[in-house]
């Protein structure tokens, strides 16, 4: 393929292993507000979702949050990628292939300011990404809106028809395909024929990743 001019990715589920630890603190204060999930439910109902969207989902379910509860539940996660995150396998060493080819590359999540930069620096991705780090508090909408990765590409000096996104959600998937970008959908939690239907190209493994990119 055509070399791309940057690669955008998200983070939770592509650089991040962190989709384990957010659906356990969320699945165990939803039970205690009496919506009884398993971790396993609440990624099934939430993947890809920003927690703004989650809010009346689950209001609709167990009646008013309080005001502050988008804010205590990204400092537990906050404390707990801290703590205990891990990269996804191969990851890393995709992120660095990439940008030793000289390609810019940019993060793009739907998770909170604080949580975001929190799992970058513990990931060792804090300066491989400094400015271009986006949150779904840097722009007006969260994915499946554009916005995100049309930020992500204009801090990278790249049109977003030479970018490439890579997801592992099909909301961020969408969010990538609706900014004009190719997206690239690694299929841990969402099958490939998921991606293929909307015009994403499935792969399974990050270490595949720049040879998908015509690097080697
Ligand atoms: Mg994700």
């Amino acid at each position: 393929m055509t070399r791309p001019a940057a690669v955008l990715f998200d983070c939770d589920g592509v650089l991040a292993d962190s989709e384990g630890l957010v659906n356990a603190i969320v699945a165990a204060d939803l039970a205690a507000r009496g919506w009884a999930m398993t971790p396993a439910e609440c990624q099934e109902q939430f993947l890809g979702m920003a927690a703004t969207d989650m809010v009346p989902v689950i209001e609709g379910r167990v009646g008013r949050l309080p005001e502050d509860w988008l804010v205590q539940l990204s400092h537990r996660i906050a404390r707990s990628m801290i703590a205990e995150l891990q990269p996804v396998e191969g990851a890393l060493g995709a992120v660095r292939a990439i940008a030793a080819a000289g390609i810019a590359v940019a993060v793009a999540s739907n998770s909170a300011r604080e949580e975001l930069q929190a799992k970058l620096r513990r990931l060792g991705l804090a300066s491989a990404f400094a400015g271009r780090a986006f949150s779904f508090q840097d722009v007006a909408r969260p994915k499946p809106a554009p916005d995100m990765y049309l930020a992500a590409a204009r801090a990278c000096g790249a049109e977003p028809g030479r970018c490439v996104v890579v997801e592992d959600s099909l909301l961020g998937a969408q969010a990538g395909l609706a900014a004009g970008c190719r997206v690239f959908g690694l299929t841990r939690e969402t099958d490939a024929s998921i991606f293929a239907g909307i015009g994403a190209v499935p792969f399974r493994r990050m270490a595949q990743l720049p040879e998908l990119l015509g690097l080697r």
